[in-house]
């Protein structure tokens, strides 16, 4: 490993001060060991640390930057909403036209915007709830969907990934501390990709679960792909018992296609969650669906949900922006991309030896170190993340960003040009090569 001894720095003064040194765990390289690169600056597809390291990045601030770091033309529209005020509290034009934006590309009729991916879960959900008057969620084993109490029962993401480095891999994933019996108990966690759970768990609580919420893929125990009819079949049992589908799009949505997942395959959900991508690399996430469900939400409903700064202008400004930018071909050249590297990572591992599954859901893609298919967490979790903390410091000190753990996304963005490939695919053999000599 090389040395960083301004990041180390860095990331002494903050463990002092913050809870494990970071503001959000999975920054914390608990999984893969080492020393959190504190970044500098970003721009186009390239990362700089403060010691002066570039990398080339496959994070993308985990999935909103599909256009890389500091695009012109977003920096230029979060620079002139800013000269104008931070925030009114008040409505702008700007909320309307990021909502249309949203609407003309999804099949949600109307939409309200959040300031982060929880919120927008949270808010479903509760929405759900007080749409159906049932108190129950469906949720599946490794799908994470923020830290909302009800939703970290077997969560994907970070709790997965500390799960795996703090409990070993066969491990049973534990209850997460504070969230109280009460809350979890009304959510039940069924393997993901199977339908004849879900059909059970409707059969033995007939009228009580007001709503599944589900990845539109799963992204957040490494990628997992919902099977072919997976995503159908929750809408038909949802709706056979009166349940409604949360598809729960925060990391697909405006990623995997100009309408997210729901662009690949399409599915008669009742609600949707946006994030990430929609905010342009500032907080802003939406939940949304049909105009008789979000009609139940104040002011106009009685289901209560608020926000003092949701529809921030910097945040509307840099999402639509964002999506503006987002055409066809942007998503024919983050296809290209993606399958390109995931085409070279899957050779550069073959021939090394080193067992391995290249997993992907449109280009949203991550490696599992097994030999097994993998469809669901327990069979994520069978991997070996000794070979995958090798790879990525491997690949780290060669120059390339990954995600700091074996259950997370990889992500491109249409910044990566010939040189920051080449970055990459020198740096994929030696990465491989520390993975078999692990
Ligand atoms: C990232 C993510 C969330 C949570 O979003 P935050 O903005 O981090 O709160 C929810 N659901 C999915 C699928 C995500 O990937």
């Amino acid at each position: 490993m090389i040395d960083v001894p301004a990041s180390q720095a860095l990331f002494d003064r903050a463990a002092a001060i913050v809870p494990g040194g970071v503001n959000s765990p999975v920054r914390a390289f608990r999984a893969v060991g080492g020393t959190p690169r504190f970044m500098r600056e970003g721009r186009g597809p390239w990362l700089t640390d403060v010691d002066g390291n570039r990398y080339v990045d496959l994070v993308c601030s985990w999935g909103p930057l599909i256009h890389g770091h500091a695009h012109p033309e977003v920096i230029a529209a979060i620079q002139s909403a800013a000269v104008k005020g931070t925030s009114f509290g008040t409505p702008t034009a700007g909320e309307v036209d990021l909502a249309e934006e949203i609407v003309a590309r999804t099949a949600v009729e109307q939409v309200r915007l959040v300031n982060s991916g929880t919120e927008a879960t949270m808010s479903a959900i509760r929405l759900a709830r007080g749409f159906t008057g049932r108190t129950k969620i469906v949720k599946f084993a490794g799908c994470y969907h923020g830290h909302v109490d009800a939703l970290l029962a077997a969560a994907g993401s970070g709790v997965a990934t500390l799960a795996s480095a703090q409990q070993g891999d066969d491990a049973a994933v534990p209850d997460s501390p504070g969230v109280t019996g009460a809350s979890a108990a009304e959510t039940i966690v069924l393997p993901y990709n199977d339908l004849d759970a879900v059909r059970a768990a409707f059969a033995a609580h007939p009228g009580e679960i007001a709503a599944i919420i589900t990845e539109a893929a799963a992204g957040n125990m490494g990628v997992v792909a919902p099977l072919p009819g997976f995503n159908a079949g929750l809408a038909e049992v949802a709706h056979a018992d009166g349940a409604l589908l949360i598809m729960d799009e925060v990391m697909t949505g405006f990623r995997v296609s100009r309408g997210g997942w729901q662009g690949v395959d399409p599915v008669d959900a009742d609600l949707w969650t946006f994030g990430k991508v929609m905010g342009g690399g500032l907080p802003a996430a939406a939940f949304g669906g049909r105009r008789e469900i979000m009609s139940r939400l104040s002011p106009s409903g009685p289901v209560y949900q608020a926000g003092t700064l949701s529809g921030n202008p910097l945040a509307c400004a840099a999402g639509l922006a964002s999506l503006r930018l987002a055409t066809d071909e942007t998503y024919a050249t983050l296809d290209a991309t993606a399958r390109h590297i995931r085409e070279r990572a899957g050779e550069e591992l073959a021939k090394a030896g080193v067992p391995h599954r290249v997993a992907t859901a449109g280009s949203m893609f991550s490696v599992f170190f097994t030999d097994n298919p993998v469809v669901n967490y327990d069979q994520a979790r069978g991997q070996d993340v000794e070979a995958f903390k090798a790879f990525f410091h491997a690949m780290l000190d060669n120059g390339v960003y990954l995600p700091p753990s074996a259950f997370e996304a990889w992500f491109v963005s249409t910044a990566i040009d010939d040189e920051a490939m080449e970055i990459i695919e020198r740096a994929l053999p030696r990465a491989a090569a520390a993975a078999a000599a692990r």
